[in-house]
């Protein structure tokens, strides 16, 4: 949308929140829940503050950044009174200590490691971390996450961190497969959700379950998703500089 004015850009986020609701509605009422059991995540990489604040003024109440020194640039210039902020990209742990405290949430670990040096930098900041899991659902080498093999053992570890509260898993499914075929990787996540929030384990609460972009998201809430993180049909195309 770059060749928009700000204007012209400001009124496609309205037409587009507006019809991603309806999806969103939709689909959740197909799978047998209440629309309100889904939230939206407005996904805000590479956009500019003022486009991310109008999102905000028309009832976003959730935002994912996935770089820590792009969120805490542009966290000063957003209107984040009535609005969360979660990271969702790869963290490194040289960056844990400075966004302790500058989220809400860190949808994105993808290790023990990074789990402990999350826990200590909130103890150090006296404060609780809320997390989610990061799970590598489609296998596969290029992306981050636990496998479904490992990741009761590793949440059970994860589990005894002081300073972090584990609230559910988080994944990025394959892009380019069939529907039949991510529509299976989200089954499998759910099934994960459900078996180990089952296992009543002390820090686990599995409540988010953190599924569903721009191209799935539809899929994802049929499959049991509670949070959807969408991009670029909230706000076009991203443009990397
Ligand atoms: C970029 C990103 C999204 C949103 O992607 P879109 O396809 O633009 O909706 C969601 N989750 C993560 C982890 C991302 O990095």
């Amino acid at each position: 949308m770059e060749w928009l004015s700000d204007e012209q850009r400001f009124s496609a986020i309205e037409e587009n929140l507006k019809i991603i609701r309806e999806n969103i509605a939709s689909a959740a009422i197909k799978s047998g829940r209440d629309p309100n059991d889904v939230n939206l995540m407005a996904v805000t990489k590479t956009v500019e503050s003022r486009f991310i604040n109008h999102a905000i003024e028309n009832g976003i109440n959730l935002i994912g950044e996935n770089k820590v020194q792009e969120l805490l640039t542009k966290r000063p210039e957003l209107k984040l009174d009535d609005c969360k902020a979660h990271l969702i990209g790869h963290l490194q742990s040289n960056k844990v200590k400075k966004i302790i405290g500058a989220v809400d949430m860190i949808q994105s670990v993808d290790s023990v490691s990074i789990a402990k040096e999350i826990g200590k930098r909130s103890l150090e900041a006296g404060i609780t971390t809320e997390i989610l899991l990061e799970v590598n659902a489609g296998s596969e080498e290029s992306k981050f996450g636990f496998s479904f093999d490992e990741l009761f053992e590793k949440s059970c570890e994860i589990a005894e961190i002081k300073g972090i509260s584990i609230e559910g898993l988080m994944c990025v499914a394959p892009i380019c497969e069939k529907e039949a075929e991510i529509r299976n990787v989200f089954s499998n996540m759910y099934g994960m959700f459900i078996d180990i929030g089952a296992k009543n384990i002390d820090n686990i609460h599995m409540s988010v379950l953190s599924m569903g972009m721009s191209g799935d998201y539809k899929e994802a809430i049929l499959e049991g998703s509670n949070l959807v993180r969408v991009g670029s049909a909230v706000f076009g195309t991203r443009i990397y500089r």
